[in-house]
């Protein structure tokens, strides 16, 4: 069925940003312009008010399926993308069994199928069980479906195992994602390692642990010349390096999370285990880092670090609790902060979440031109709105933000050309 947007603000990053009508039929962007001619039978909405852009992409995401269902399904996780605005999400490995083979992969990409929601695409580990000592076989990952490889989570320590994925991933031309942690210098933290550490008696994680793999990574790109993306930069130290390799030309890409450029350290006091993840929440000034390294194209892409847990795990004291929190739900509003702070104008803020992504993995989404998927996002820019996560469509509630009034709701979203979320009636 063809479908007809009118009247709204359509921002296609770098491309397009003006009022006009968007025409959607057999699954692709089929024209924009002033006075679209529509087919009859159309299906028709009105956009007045409203933002039209290219369907979100996150390259971030814990989907928990195979393995730990009662955490997120595929399919539950699809439904909180699609309710967040996201059309296209990739799947970190670190699933039981890990995504290190084909049958896994093509299991996931069946599971996404059946959802019909959300574009998913997994993310292949690198080495077998992400266990860091013996390489995955990247090239039947690749041709299986895999976008990129990394075991998230968990960082490759070997620096000569890493050489190795990316002299294959470059012979595949798949990205590489790190999860930049020293192990040896993290060991035991569970928070920030400063001041509030030590005030609350809690094991600190030193932002030098992320810094050293930052830095090994941005060594181990020049040398292979390997296309490295940086998962959750989270250090001053971090955007420092990724802008000095940048300039040098180095094929490097990064992403920050919604948390990191929005709570603090501060945020641990009172123990609550929803502000525990990891990269752990830094500094007022990583905080101002991450935000200048967005500012500045330093930071390519926002990706929230989806990563479900159930009640009872968060339930536990803070050394013990899992770190994560669930992202796709808030990501637009804490983005969209941004905006109204006068850190990104409002077409940087959406090309973050849509064009900078689909760059960065080379996926052919993120654009509203015509012929493309249609994978389109309409939001409410203005409407406020308080954060339930009773009423969040993953199956996790873990997040920092609850309670928080925010600004700008995603009102529809269109995959392939059909309508997958409304927010009037819930997912389709
Ligand atoms: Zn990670």
């Amino acid at each position: 069925m063809a479908i007809l947007i009118s009247g709204g603000q359509i921002i296609d990053p770098g491309r397009f940003n003006g009022i006009a009508d968007l025409l959607i039929d057999q699954g692709r962007i089929a024209s924009i312009g002033a006075d679209v001619k529509a087919p009859t039978g159309v299906m028709k909405i009105a956009a007045e008010g409203r933002l039209v852009v290219p369907g979100f992409v996150d390259l971030h995401v814990h989907f928990r399926e195979p393995g730990y269902e009662y955490k997120e399904t595929i399919r539950s996780g699809a439904a909180s993308a699609v309710a967040g605005g996201f059309t296209t999400v990739c799947c970190m490995p670190n699933t039981n069994p890990v995504n290190d083979n084909q049958a896994i992969t093509e299991f996931m990409l069946e599971r996404a199928r059946a959802a019909g929601l959300a574009n998913v695409l997994p993310i292949g580990a690198i080495t077998k069980g992400s266990e860091g000592k013996e390489l995955a076989e990247i090239g039947d990952l690749r041709r299986a479906g895999c976008v990129a490889i990394s075991d998230d989570g968990k960082p490759v320590m070997s620096s000569l195992v890493m050489r190795r994925a990316m002299e294959y991933a470059l012979a595949f031309d798949v990205p590489v994602v790190d999860h930049c942690e020293d192990l040896h210098l993290a060991e035991g933290g569970c928070m920030n390692e400063g001041l509030v550490s030590t005030e609350l008696g809690l094991p600190g994680i030193p932002s030098a642990a992320e810094d050293v793999m930052v830095a090994r990574n941005v060594a181990l790109a020049e040398l292979t010349g390997a296309r490295l993306h940086l998962a959750h930069i989270s250090t001053e130290g971090s955007v420092r390096m990724v802008r000095e390799a940048k300039s040098r030309g180095i094929h490097v890409t990064a992403e920050a999370c919604p948390h990191h450029f929005t709570i603090t350290e501060e945020a641990v006091r009172g123990y609550d285990t929803c502000a525990k993840m990891n990269p752990p929440l830094r500094t007022w000034k990583d905080v101002q880092a991450i935000k200048d390294g967005l500012r500045d194209g330093t930071i390519d892409v926002i990706a929230t670090d989806h990563a479900p847990h159930a009640t009872q795990e968060k339930q536990q004291g803070f050394t013990e609790a899992p770190f994560g929190i669930v992202g796709l739900e808030t990501a637009l509003s804490l983005t969209l902060a941004l905006v109204d702070e006068g850190v990104l104008s409002l077409e940087a803020a959406i090309g973050k979440l849509s064009t900078g992504p689909a760059h960065a993995f080379g996926l052919n989404k993120g654009t509203l031109a015509v012929g493309s998927d249609a994978d389109v996002t309409i939001i409410d820019p203005h409407e406020q709105w308080k954060v339930d996560p009773t009423k969040f469509r993953s199956k996790s509630r873990n997040t920092p933000f609850a309670g928080w009034k925010v600004k700008g709701r995603v009102h529809t979203t269109i995959v392939g050309g059909r309508v997958v979320f409304d927010a009037a009636v819930g997912e389709q």
